[in-house]
C-alpha cells in the first residue's frame, strides 16, 4: 500500500443537485447518519441545495464524519447581488465545504476560469474548504487534448492559492462526458488523469504537497464501478451524483472506499 495514499482523507461527497424535497433531505440524512459507525475511513460530504443547509447542519451536528457542502457561491462579499448568496452566509451558518467549479456550472451557467477563481479566494477568506472541480468535454477527450484542458483549468482556477493553504482544498476531476450519463471512466483513464493532477501539483508546489492533496473522482460512480475506481492509486474518493439519491446505494459507494482500506 501506498504511503502517502494511505495518509491523504478518504472524502465521498455526495452531490445533490436540484433533487430531493425537503423532507426527502432530510430522511436520506437521517439514514446515512444512522450509519455512522461502519462509515470506517471516509470522510463523508452532503452538498446540498441552499435552502437546506442550515437544517442539514445541525442534522449532522454529531457526527464528526459528515460535513455539509453548499453546490456554489458567488465571488463578492455582500451587497446588490439579488438571487445569490455569499461564502459568508455560509460560513455563518456552519458550511464547511462548496463545490466550486462544476460543469453545470461551467457550461450551464457561463462560470469562467476568473468568476472560478474569485470564488475560490471568497470561500478560502470565510474557511470554507472548496471542491474545485476540472473535467474535459468529450471533444477535448478525442483530440487528445484532455491533459492540456485540465492543465488549464487548474493553473487559471487553483494554482493562483498560496502553498500554505492549497492542501486544505479537494480536487473533484469529473469528465464532462461521465457526468450523469452513465458511463464512467475507465479505471485506467481516472488514474492516468489523476497522476497527471498530482504531478502537476508538484511542479508548481512540491513532492509533499502534491501527495497530500486528496482528488476524487466523479462521473457515473455506482455501486457497481466504485471498488474498481478506488483502487486506484491516486483516487482518494469519489463526487457522486445520480447514486448518492438513495440511501443503500450511496452506502454501499462508501462501504467500496473502506473495503478496500480495510484489505
Ligand atoms: C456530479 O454530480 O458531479 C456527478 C458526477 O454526477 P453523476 O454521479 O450522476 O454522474
Amino acid at each position: 500500500m501506498n504511503t502517502f495514499r494511505n495518509m491523504r482523507k478518504k472524502i465521498i461527497v455526495a452531490n445533490w443537485k436540484m433533487n430531493l424535497s425537503y423532507a426527502e433531505a432530510m430522511s436520506l440524512t437521517d439514514a446515512l447518519v444512522d450509519s455512522a459507525d461502519d462509515l470506517g475511513h471516509c470522510s463523508v460530504i452532503l452538498a446540498a441545495p441552499f435552502v437546506y443547509l442550515h437544517d442539514l447542519v445541525s442534522r449532522i451536528q454529531s457526527h464528526p464524519d459528515f460535513s455539509i457542502a453548499a453546490q456554489n457561491c458567488y465571488s463578492e462579499e455582500k451587497g446588490a447581488y439579488t438571487g445569490e448568496i455569499s461564502a459568508s452566509m455560509l460560513a455563518s451558518i456552519g458550511v464547511e465545504h462548496v463545490i466550486i467549479g462544476h460543469s453545470e456550472r461551467r457550461t450551464i451557467f457561463k462560470e469562467d476560469d476568473l468568476l472560478l477563481a474569485q470564488k475560490i479566494n471568497k470561500v478560502l477568506e470565510h474557511g470554507i474548504i472548496p471542491i474545485f472541480c476540472c473535467g474535459e468535454d468529450l471533444s477535448h477527450r478525442k483530440s487528445g487534448q484532455h491533459f492540456a484542458m485540465i492543465e488549464n483549468q487548474l493553473s487559471k482556477g487553483l494554482f493562483h492559492i498560496d502553498k500554505k493553504i492549497i492542501s486544505e482544498c479537494i480536487i473533484a476531476y469529473e469528465p464532462v462526458w461521465a457526468i450523469g450519463t452513465g458511463i464512467n471512466a475507465s479505471a485506467d483513464n481516472v488514474q492516468e488523469m489523476h497522476s497527471f493532477i498530482r504531478q502537476k501539483i508538484k511542479e508548481k508546489y512540491n513532492d509533499n504537497i502534491s501527495e497530500q492533496i486528496s482528488i476524487i473522482y466523479g462521473g457515473s460512480v455506482s455501486q457497481k464501478n466504485a471498488e474498481e475506481i478506488f483502487t486506484c492509486p491516486d483516487v482518494d474518493g469519489g463526487l457522486v451524483g445520480g447514486s448518492s439519491l438513495k440511501s443503500d446505494e450511496f452506502l454501499s459507494i462508501i462501504q467500496s472506499m473502506n473495503s478496500f482500506f480495510l484489505k
